[in-house]
């Protein structure tokens, strides 16, 4: 092979990967597993939140019941060591005693009689949510297998690419490659032609008699005169290399 063949062979696997990159970066299943990833992370995070209220209900309520059993204890209590009160005294404040345990048992059901619903709500939410992440996650594992399976076939692909490309460049004089960088910048990937008779084959321009004439003192890679891109001359197939 002439360094010409190899440039240009080294020019078609960059255009392979160039393809190649874009269509993993354009696989609609990569976008769609990217937006469901973070879909899923939101429904975690809600999910923590509904599990910490939840919780926080479950002790304010133990807690309200606790003290209901203390209040209803104290109840009992006070009732037995009224029983044999004659003092007047001692009446009124056996009285106002039990009124002001009433009071706190009144309280307590309240607040009982309101945090009761809200644990129910919350639980109902968060088994909601649990079963939604349950779908979600089933799905998502489903549709994250076809997509490897699809995405591997395109990562092989760029793994040869990239050896076969590691070769070409390895090959060729560090000159060549360094031109080459540079022109396929500028060129955006179409750096090199090649000259079928008197035309190159991007530009398309026919070259002149002189410039043609010219071409013949040239290497075997020389430079385009109407494009400038990097021009590989037929010629040199037979005689380099
Ligand atoms: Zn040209």
């Amino acid at each position: 092979m002439t360094t010409g063949d190899t440039l240009l062979e080294l020019q078609d696997i960059d255009i392979a990967l160039m393809r190649n990159k874009n269509t993993l970066d354009t696989m609609p299943g990569v976008r769609e597993l990217a937006k469901k990833r973070a879909q899923y992370r939101t429904l975690r995070a809600e999910a923590q939140k509904l599990l910490g209220a939840r919780k926080d209900l479950e002790i304010e309520i133990a807690d309200l019941e606790a003290r209901r059993t203390h209040t209803e204890d104290m109840v009992t209590e006070t009732q037995t060591g009224a029983q044999n009160l004659t003092d007047y005294r001692a009446v009124q404040d056996f009285e106002t005693r039990l009124s002001d345990l009433g009071k706190e048992l009144d309280k307590i059901d309240f607040a009982l009689a309101k945090k009761r619903p809200e644990l129910d709500e919350a639980q109902k939410q968060e088994r909601k949510v649990l079963a939604y992440m349950k779908k979600f996650e089933a799905a998502f594992k489903a549709e994250t297998a076809q997509v490897r399976e699809h995405a591997g076939d395109l990562l092989s692909e760029r793994e040869k690419l990239e050896k076969r490309r590691e070769n070409l460049a390895g090959a060729l004089p560090a000159d060549v490659v360094e031109r080459y960088e540079r022109a396929r910048k500028q060129f955006k990937g179409l750096a090199v032609e090649k000259l079928v008779g008197n035309h190159p084959t991007v530009c398309r321009i026919a070259l002149q008699p002189s410039s043609m004439g010219d071409l013949k003192h040239a290497g075997s890679i020389t430079e385009c005169p109407y494009c400038h891109r990097m021009l590989v001359l037929e010629s040199s197939s037979d005689s380099e290399e």
